[in-house]
């Protein structure tokens, strides 16, 4: 889903805050925003789920801040609150552990614990400080720890400019220059052809976020592209006085353009092109030649990022699962899963996950699911890698990233 400002959430620095219920969390929130986004509340466990505010925190740039549930929570409701709050672990770029009495306890170590377990780094906010601030000892501990902190009053104006100081220190680099989509495969000045299928799936009057993020990264790549549907592609190729340096296209028409791309010019997907900017497309390379050696009986998981409703022809729902029906054979068990919903803690009950090109996602999401399958012995790889290995096009496809 696309932020009001324009900048897709899959691009933003994804900053949680944790903490125990009324440490202080929504008003830490409202204070970064500047505005009452987060409902603010005495009564400890005012907020449910976690609530997300995408937003242009200068000099960092976009993020998206997700504001949890205290995770501490008790009841059924607490269960729940305090699952969704786990899942979002697994998205956060910068986690934010928020005290608001000034105690470093049991709970703030183990979530402590469990970002450092993650590799995710994190910033310890001592945030009521006109009220409580952390004794010398607490703070000694934590700096001998090397675990940052500010100690600061969201009511205080000076308290935005301590937080954003101690984020700019933990803001990865790969988040200040993040990795091209195309770019850097093609030389400057160069031409690629994208082949936009126009069909009952294509949300009316635009194109779909990935096909808009590559035409923008060719362009800040000072090269140039050209859009067709299918069926203009060999005229365009045709009316070319000289070869694009690469055409890429849509998954679902992959057999049809690779037929009529000439050998010589590289071909991928751009579904190939987000498993290599989202993840690891070694990995998922990987995966998707096991398809070729699933047994029979195998059970296979679709993960989808988005909910959206699938219509009869959908790629998740009925095309991939057809083609691997079509390979395996018809007795394969097939089941989906979407949003943040990812079975991560049994995911060994499949032999295969095949996710979507995850591009309203950040970066960790995807290298957190990918982890979790190479722990479980899983294979996992996306939509245009399998299609591709099911169409007998993997290997020319995955040409361009100089895969073995
Ligand atoms: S299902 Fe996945 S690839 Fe498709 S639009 Fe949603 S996040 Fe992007």
């Amino acid at each position: 889903m696309e932020s009001t400002d324009g900048t897709p959430k899959g691009f933003r620095l994804h900053l949680a805050l944790f903490g125990r219920r009324n440490a202080g969390k929504s008003s830490l929130l409202n204070m970064m925003s500047r505005q009452q986004s987060s409902l603010v509340s005495e009564i400890a466990g005012t907020t449910t789920d976690p609530v997300e505010k995408p937003m242009e925190l200068l000099p960092i740039g976009p993020v998206l801040f997700i504001d949890t549930a205290g995770i501490d929570d008790v009841g059924t409701l607490g269960r729940l609150r305090i699952e969704k709050t786990r899942q979002v672990f697994e998205r956060t770029d910068i986690g934010l552990l928020v005290v608001g009495d000034g105690v470093w306890g049991d709970f703030e170590r183990s979530i402590g614990f469990e970002l450092a377990r993650r590799k995710i780094p994190f910033l310890v906010v001592f945030s009521k400080s006109d009220i409580v601030r952390p004794s010398e000892d607490t703070s000694g501990r934590l700096e001998s720890a090397k675990i940052p902190l500010v100690v600061l009053s969201a009511f205080d104006p000076n308290g935005r400019n301590a937080l954003l100081e101690g984020l700019l220190e933990l803001v990865p680099e790969t988040f200040l220059s993040p990795p091209p989509i195309l770019a850097d495969l093609l030389p400057a000045g160069e031409l690629a052809v994208f082949v936009v299928p126009i069909d009952k799936e294509a949300p009316k009057g635009r194109l779909i976020l990935p096909q808009v993020q590559t035409i923008r990264d060719v362009l800040d790549g000072d090269q140039g592209c050209l859009v067709v549907k299918t069926g203009q592609l060999k005229d365009a190729l045709d009316r070319l006085n000289r070869p694009p340096a690469i055409v890429v296209t849509d998954s679902q028409v992959l057999d049809e353009v690779g037929a009529l791309v000439p050998r010589d010019i590289p071909l991928t997907t751009f579904s190939i092109l987000f498993a290599r900017q989202k993840g690891d497309l070694a990995t998922m390379v990987d995966g998707a030649r096991a398809i070729g050696k699933l047994p029979p009986q195998s059970r296979v998981l679709i993960a989808e990022s988005c909910g959206h409703h699938p219509i009869a022809e959908d790629i998740g729902t009925a095309k991939i699962p057809n083609r691997l029906r079509q390979t395996v054979g018809p007795d394969l068990t097939i089941e989906h899963v979407h949003g943040h919903d990812f079975p991560a803690s049994h995911v060994a009950d499949w032999d295969l996950v095949i996710h979507c090109g995850a591009c309203m996602w950040n970066r960790r999401e995807m290298l957190s699911r990918m982890m979790h399958c190479r722990a479980s012995g899983v294979p996992i790889t996306n939509y245009g890698l399998a299609i591709a290995a099911m169409s007998g096009i993997l290997e020319r496809a995955i040409e361009p990233f100089g895969i073995e």
